[in-house]
């Protein structure tokens, strides 16, 4: 099985999105010693984040990451800031990304838009990515379509490391899903469902009632031609019904299209697969949360594991690049 890795960040309440993009494929298809998930906390701050809610937040995506399937005995879950060796790659990567490249990164524009701070850290962003994912000599990242372009970038700052100064870093791949790549916000289609932004009503929680599942669906956008088609330009809110619903079956979106003549149907049926994927998940989070110390245990041994595994390649890079042997 090839090494994997792949990080989901403790800045909001998880989504609809998140589990579909990310998630879920972690269990089903990333199940194995080689893979490591990790909750991103070093990529939370680099917005403002309210000390008490990051830290309930942490635990919380620990939790969502078992009840989403993943065996801890198996995998490596681990949170970020404990293992230092990241923020110390984060360094060297910032020194082989260039300024211009940083400045292409579409996921800054679009954060650094919505705020009147900008923090350095939103900026280089990307460099902690890249030495998140080359610190575990790490061939395939499963992430949602948003991240292709900095995955891209990963490649490209491990690429040019390597020619710099000797093969030192695997080159990554990013595994990026058939259906639900990007989950579109259900007010706003045209925008991808995300954490950060404020849209409640158009944002699935993974943890929503079946009720407010329902309703968020019942209101969902679409448009006045009354067509069921796929077309993610002319008519995204639908077309963003029929991926979910694809995905949330298992089945094609052709197929899935060929089902309805009308909006009201669709969304309905979207809604209840959406429940009942995400009902057990619920049922197990809740298990999960009532019991924070295990958690917190699990995290410890995770983050042993990985900061074992991360020293070799960091040490590895330090050498590459000339700085002397600590010991
Ligand atoms: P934020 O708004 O804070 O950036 P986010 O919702 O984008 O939060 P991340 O923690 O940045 O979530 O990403 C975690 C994982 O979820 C990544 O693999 C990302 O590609 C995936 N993901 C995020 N949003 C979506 C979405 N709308 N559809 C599919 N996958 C998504
Ligand atoms: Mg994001």
């Amino acid at each position: 099985m090839a090494r994997v890795f792949s990080g989901i960040q403790p800045s909001g309440d998880l989504h609809l999105g998140n589990y579909l993009g990310a998630l879920r494929r972690f269990a089903r298809e990333a199940q194995s010693p080689e893979s490591l998930f990790c909750i991103v906390d070093l990529h939370a701050i680099t917005v403002p984040q309210d000390p008490a809610e990051l830290r309930a937040r942490t635990i919380q995506m620990a939790n969502l990451y078992l009840a989403s399937g993943l065996d801890p005995d198996v995998v490596t879950l681990f949170v970020q800031s404990h293992v230092p060796a990241h923020s110390e790659l984060a360094w060297l990567m910032e020194c082989t990304a260039s300024f211009g490249e940083l400045s292409r990164m579409t996921q800054f524009k679009e954060k650094s838009d919505r705020r009147d701070f900008v923090s350095a850290g939103l900026f280089t962003y990307p460099a902690l990515m890249a030495a998140d994912i080359l610190l575990y000599d790490t061939a395939q990242v499963p992430v949602g379509d948003d991240q292709r372009q900095h995955l891209e970038l990963t490649r490209d700052v491990a690429m040019r490391f390597n020619s710099r100064y000797g093969d030192t870093f695997v080159v990554p791949e990013a595994v990026i899903p058939k259906a639900a790549a990007r989950v579109m916000d259900l007010q706003n289609p045209t925008s991808k469902m995300s954490k950060s932004t404020e849209s409640p009503q158009g944002t699935v929680g993974m943890l929503d009632e079946p009720s407010t599942i329902e309703k968020k669906f019942k209101r969902a956008v679409t448009d006045n031609d009354a067509e069921v088609r796929y077309d993610v330009e002319a008519k995204p809110g639908v077309s963003n019904l029929l991926s979910i619903l694809a995905a949330a079956t298992d089945r094609t979106i052709e197929d899935v299209a060929s089902g309805y003549t009308q909006y009201g149907p669709l969304k309905a049926d979207a809604a209840a697969a959406v429940v009942e994927v995400l009902g057990p998940v619920q049922e197990r989070y809740a298990e999960l949360a009532a019991d924070p110390a295990q958690t917190e245990k699990i995290l410890a041994s995770g983050a042993e594991k990985a900061r074992a595994a991360a020293a070799v390649v960091l040490d590895r890079a330090r050498d590459a690049v000339g700085l002397l042997p600590r010991s």
